[in-house]
């Protein structure tokens, strides 16, 4: 479903230019799990970016199910970002004051759903993750492992083709990463496409295949070797 052909990105800060990307290629499957990974300012953040629609490419090509990201206009980007695209992140951005099901049903209400089609939909999605106990919770009533699940739920409540997520597992202790993780597993085998930019290298072994990113260039890596998480090997 993602077809990048030649990518840069060039930032341009002032005077100075930044040549984040240079030149990735990448094709990314229907139901693959792919990992990446690199050390700090290889263009991490940068990729995920662009995958997500955020940000378009300098030059060479996006194609996101077959649509040339590039040459679109940001109110179709925007509907890509809030209907096809599902974003977990380090922070897990949920609203404190909101309980789960509330901070679930959000994109759906982007969406312009109707209410009540929004809670039930919020809810199925909180049970998939194995939430359905605590649709009322808030936040700060949930562990980290718990809120991150709910961050996957809201990415996943408008069914989205592609899952993104950037250091998802950034801000948890062990037992929640393996919580996470396992989660991942379960979204892998239900046939999920799932993207996922980690500095750990326990993250990338779990996936089905693994890149490494170093100064703005993709190479394949073996996400059973740890060195490639350090950026040892290319
Ligand atoms: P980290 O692991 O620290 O999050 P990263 O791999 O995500 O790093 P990026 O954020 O993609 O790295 O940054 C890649 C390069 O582009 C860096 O050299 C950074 O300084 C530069 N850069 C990123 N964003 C901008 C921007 N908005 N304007 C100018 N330069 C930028
Ligand atoms: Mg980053």
């Amino acid at each position: 479903i993602i077809e990048l052909d030649d990518v840069r990105k060039t930032y341009l800060a002032g005077s100075l230019s930044v040549d984040a990307l240079r030149g990735i290629t990448l094709r990314v499957d229907e139901g693959d799990y792919l990992a990446v990974m690199g050390p700090s300012g290889s263009g991490k953040s940068t990729l995920m970016h662009i995958l997500g629609c955020l940000d378009v490419p300098t030059s060479g090509t996006y194609l996101l199910s077959g649509e040339d990201v590039g040459s679109l206009g940001e109110a179709r980007l925007a509907e890509i970002r809030n209907r096809r695209i599902g974003f977990v992140f380090q922070q897990f951005n949920l609203l404190p004051s909101m309980t789960a099901w509330r901070n679930v049903e959000l994109p759906l209400m982007y969406a312009g759903v109707h209410r009540d089609e929004r809670k039930e939909r919020a809810v199925a999605a909180l049970e998939s993750v194995g939430l359905g106990n605590r649709v009322d919770h808030r936040p700060g009533e949930l562990s980290g492992g718990q809120q991150q699940r709910v961050s996957v739920a809201r990415a996943l409540v408008t069914e989205p083709s592609l899952l993104l997520a950037d250091e998802p597992t950034g801000n948890l202790d062990s037992a929640s990463t393996e919580d996470i993780l396992g989660l991942f597993d379960e979204l892998h085998a239900q046939g999920r496409t799932i993207v996922v930019i980690t500095h750990e290298h326990e993250v990338a072994a779990r996936s089905a295949r693994a890149m490494l990113i170093r100064d703005g260039e993709l190479y394949a890596a073996d996400p059973m070797d740890a060195a490639t998480t350090h950026g040892v090997t290319a």
